[in-house]
């Protein structure tokens, strides 16, 4: 694995949290592609306030983004330059409010609202019970499944910026759409309000059973994937298109096209990012000539690929 050589230096430029700041720190391990370099250097914040701070403080040629449970990431293989912050447990907190209402930290796993929400007889979060990213990432992304998605829900969610200022800001203003919201990409989410409805155990936890068999019987969900590679378009699903340009099982180094959903990019157990993406852009160019319809990534490319490039 190729190391930041100056990573140990601009931790010297940073100012001091009382979290960890750590060089030189693996990334592949914990995504879901398994796949990538390392984070120039990581920042895991003690609290909101600590990383507010930090990035006041933060010199305005550093720069940084904010990473969830890696799930809808393809990391390129010389890794990331500059900060990546991980929010831990204490953007982990999960309480209901006002009866159906739940106020969640950003950093707790979709499952988790998902199960809290059941065990509370709260309604409307079986379809996030089957998104393995985290509540920040389902925000930024309006992550949704089974005809449901995170702007039907979402109340309000409290971002911090560059400049340290901690606001919150109404769902209706984050311009959500089809697996996108305006979120900038320094802001990060902190926390979030959702709205609930009153409902029974049993019912949520059938809704939960079905939706989890319909996904295990359609998607390769032990695989080390990003989940759908492209956006669905207007007029057909993205798999649709990709079916029928003949990319079903195409393949490029270890990276493959699954079998059982097409849309889902494997990585067979020794690919490279470089392979992966490569393979995404492949089966843009064979979609586009076969159909004219040009893909859109909807896993999220990042960092560098190789050292000329930083
Ligand atoms: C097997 C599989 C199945 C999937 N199924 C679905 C599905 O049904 N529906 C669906 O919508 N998605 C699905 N995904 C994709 C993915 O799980 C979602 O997009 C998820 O919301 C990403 O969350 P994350 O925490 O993993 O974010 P990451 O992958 O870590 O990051 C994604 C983006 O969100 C940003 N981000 C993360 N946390 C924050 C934060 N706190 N503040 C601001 N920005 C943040 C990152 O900077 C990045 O731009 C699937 C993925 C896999 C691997």
């Amino acid at each position: 694995m190729k190391l930041w050589p100056n990573a140990e230096l601009l931790v010297d430029k940073l100012h001091k949290p009382n979290g960890r700041l750590i060089p030189n720190y693996p990334l592949a391990s914990s995504s879901w592609f398994r796949v990538g370099g390392m984070a120039e250097v990581m920042f895991f914040p003690e609290d909101v306030h600590d990383l507010a701070i930090f990035l006041q403080k933060l010199p305005k040629d550093i720069s940084y983004c904010v990473l969830g449970n890696k799930s809808n990431i393809l990391i390129r293989d010389y890794g990331i330059p500059g900060i990546v912050i991980s929010l831990g447990k204490a953007f982990a907190t999960i309480e209901v409010v006002d009866g159906n209402k739940i106020l969640s930290g950003c950093s707790v796993l979709d499952k988790k609202l998902s199960s809290f929400a059941l065990q509370n007889n709260i309604g409307g979060f079986s379809f996030y019970n089957s998104i393995p990213g985290s509540v920040g990432g389902a925000i930024k992304m309006n992550a949704g499944a089974f005809d449901k998605e995170t702007k039907d829900f979402l109340i309000e969610v409290t971002l911090l910026d560059r400049s340290g200022i901690i606001y919150k800001v109404k769902s209706s203003l984050l311009d959500f759409k089809y697996r996108s919201s305006n979120i900038p990409k320094e802001t990060i989410c902190v926390s979030a309000l959702y709205q609930g409805y009153c409902s029974q155990y049993d019912k949520i936890y059938d809704e939960m059973l079905s939706m989890k068999n319909l996904r295990n019987s359609s998607q390769p969900l032990r695989e080390k994937t990003g989940g759908s590679t492209f956006k669905n378009t207007e007029s057909k699903k993205a798999w649709e298109l990709i079916e029928l340009s003949g990319c079903r099982g195409l393949s490029v180094g270890g990276a493959s096209v699954s079998k059982k959903h097409c849309n889902f990019i494997i990585n067979n157990g020794n690919a490279t990012a470089c392979d992966i993406e490569s393979l995404g852009k492949l089966i843009i160019s064979k979609v586009e000539s076969v159909t004219g319809i040009k893909l859109e990534w909807e896993i999220k490319c990042i960092g560098v690929g190789s050292k000329t490039e930083t």
